[in-house]
């Protein structure tokens, strides 16, 4: 079945989709994304997903392009066209084609890209075997609640991590505290078995799958913590694991060559994969709405 992406207002082969050359994205990163994974069929999160993506948009003082239900219809066409039910869905939202200028641009309409890409949910080797990371300084912005586009220093820590031989890094601010990884949320689960990760702030960007732990530890009286940690106490952690929309819940084995726990993943972490697993699959409890918090 050969590729199709959504592409403003048409679905186009892969191999012909183009984006114009002063598109304010390719020029200023003036744009957010949202990637909501399809799994067995199932949208994950899209409830808080599409919450969150209006409120990037509004943060940097863009609409919705398309309405929400217009929106959740074009994913699905999309997944339909490409045959595919187990998918990262990516949508970017930019301000749009005009002549290079920082200013807001007159008359514009936005670009909406829509990509979706076969993702292998059940056959995710780090979620099964645990990832190891590094810490690094976090160069990024101060508005790191917005999903933007602008990801240079999420790049160039996820480079430094693979150079190093581990597979990602987790950024610590000029405290000395851990923020979150290069792309997702950064837990620890201490001695006496309580999840840790940091608060809501413009420091970090509120995870929609962090979102659906809060409500699972909830619901099934475990005890969770925002506060900060440094990497010292991440060290001595019992587990530690990220979270995100296509790694889900991923155990992290080790961090700057510490082993965690016995450097297996954890059991904790394995418990909150399959309590996610289940609400994604529909089995438990309704999709929850994702608020800034802020
Ligand atoms: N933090 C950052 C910097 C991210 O890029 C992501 C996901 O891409 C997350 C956290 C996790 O967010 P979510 O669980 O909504 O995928």
């Amino acid at each position: 079945m050969p590729r199709v992406v959504y592409v403003n207002g048409q679905y186009v082969p892969y191999t012909q989709a183009h984006i114009h050359v002063e598109d304010r994205g390719f020029q200023f990163a003036d744009g957010v994304y949202e990637v909501i994974g399809c799994v067995h069929g199932h949208m994950a999160d899209e409830t808080g997903h599409l919450d969150r993506l209006e409120r990037s948009l509004s943060e940097l003082q863009m609409d919705m392009p398309v309405s929400r239900e217009t929106l959740r219809f074009l994913m699905r066409e999309c997944l339909r066209r490409n045959g595919l039910a187990n998918a990262g869905i990516y949508i970017q939202i930019t301000r749009g084609q005009a002549k290079r200028d920082f200013k807001f641009p007159a008359g514009t309409s936005q670009s909406l890209v829509i990509i979706v890409s076969p993702f292998d949910f059940d056959g995710n080797l780090g979620v099964a075997n645990g990832v190891r990371v590094k810490t690094l300084e976090d160069i990024r912005w101060k508005r790191r609640d917005v999903k933007s586009v602008a990801l240079l220093p999420q790049v160039l820590a996820k480079q430094d991590a693979i150079d190093s031989g581990v597979d990602d890094a987790w950024m610590v601010d000029g405290d000395g505290y851990v923020t979150e990884g290069s792309a997702s949320n950064a837990w620890i689960i201490t001695k006496d078995g309580t999840l840790v990760t940091r608060p809501v702030s413009y420091d970090i960007l509120r995870g929609v799958t962090r979102t659906a732990i809060e409500k699972i530890c909830r619901e099934n009286d475990l005890q969770l913590e925002e506060r900060l940690f440094t990497p010292k106490e991440a060290y001595e952690a019992n587990e530690a694991f990220t979270s995100s929309a296509t790694a889900l819940i991923t155990p992290v084995i080790e961090i700057d060559g510490h082993k965690i726990g016995d450097g297996k993943p954890g059991k904790m972490a394995h418990r909150l994969y399959e309590e996610y697993r289940a609400y994604v699959d529909g089995l438990r409890g309704k999709q929850v709405h994702w608020e800034s918090g802020l």
